[in-house]
């Protein structure tokens, strides 16, 4: 049976080390990296989501800033309070928090984001640098995942991987990441005609899709690394992800639980992101005053 990647565990690990270099650029006389956070209206997961990520800067030692902001907020409103962070020299990372009330158009504001604040790498410039193998911010589930590879000591390097979904967020850029570390990966979506087929190729499977049980264990090739990102509730309240988990585990050599696995990493990113801006920052900061 297979063995557990334990997101958990890997993900406080990542965060002690960010919180270790935060104190490192503290004691060095360096400003605290500052996390800018966004909410407009009152989604009940989404305000979870906005505490959970407020809570793990303050233990990294970052600065996080919240704006909760009502739910008839104007486009206008949102975009003055962007302008407002991107000039704000005490924030190096600004996210906005996801899904906006429906009157509201997150496009444009996730545009107006400067790029070297975007610690969330939904900019067209930091999927763009991705895609053409320079990432600079990388968006955070996907980069997450490559940590959980690297950390539990998994070489994908010319590996056949399969990414089921292809959402902005997690599926697109996970196929840029793998296809950057160097697997030959295929990209299935709603339209995909034959699922089965390209989960049973797959050495590496990464399923995003949010449908508990769409892929069968059965289907899982012997020897797998099964990466399942689904976030699914059951009836009774239990959490499940996209993929079977009992059989898949009898088949693959490693998979990751739900939850506990690739849920953990995605905060985790982020401080990392945060941390990585701010060191760009200071770095951009010299050329000024040195120019
Ligand atoms: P999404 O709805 O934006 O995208 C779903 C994707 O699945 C689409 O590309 C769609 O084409 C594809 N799809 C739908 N039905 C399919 C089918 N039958 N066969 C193959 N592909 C199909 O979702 P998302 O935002 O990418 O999130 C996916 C899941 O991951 C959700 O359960 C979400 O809760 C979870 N999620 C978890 C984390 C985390 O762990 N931190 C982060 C983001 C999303």
């Amino acid at each position: 049976t297979a063995q557990l990647i334990d997101g958990k565990a890997i993900a406080a690990q990542v965060r002690e080390q960010v919180a270790r270099q935060v104190e490192t650029r503290r004691s060095e006389g360096k400003r605290v990296p500052g996390l800018a956070v966004v909410l407009v209206g009152d989604d009940p997961a989404s305000h979870v989501y906005v505490s959970n990520k407020h809570r793990a800067c303050e233990q990294a030692g970052i600065l996080s800033f919240r704006h909760a902001l009502p739910g008839d907020t104007s486009q206008q409103a949102l975009e003055q309070l962007i302008d407002e962070l991107n000039a704000d020299k005490r924030i190096d990372g600004i996210l906005l928090q996801l899904p906006l009330p429906a009157h509201l158009d997150a496009r444009p504001i996730l545009e107006r984001i400067l790029p070297h604040k975007d610690v969330d790498g939904f900019h067209p410039y930091n999927l763009g640098r991705l895609a053409q193998r320079l990432p600079v911010l990388r968006p955070c589930t996907p980069k997450g995942i490559m940590t959980l590879l690297q950390a539990s000591g998994l070489k994908v390097r010319g590996m056949d991987a399969t990414v089921v979904g292809a959402s902005n967020i997690v599926g697109r850029p996970m196929a840029l990441e793998l296809m950057l570390a160097g697997c030959t990966t295929t990209v299935c979506h709603r339209f995909t005609r034959d699922l089965e087929s390209h989960v049973r190729r797959a050495e590496l499977l990464v399923v995003a899709v949010g449908n508990p049980g769409l892929v069968k264990g059965e289907w899982v090739r012997d020897g797998a690394i099964v990466i399942d990102v689904g976030i699914n509730r059951e009836e009774d309240g239990r959490l499940v992800g996209d993929v079977e988990f009992g059989p898949a585990s009898e088949r693959a050599a490693w998979i990751t639980p739900v939850p506990g696995g690739v849920g953990p990493m995605t905060v985790a990113s982020l401080l990392e992101n945060t941390l990585f801006a701010a060191e760009r920052h200071d770095a951009m900061e010299l050329e000024t005053a040195s120019s």
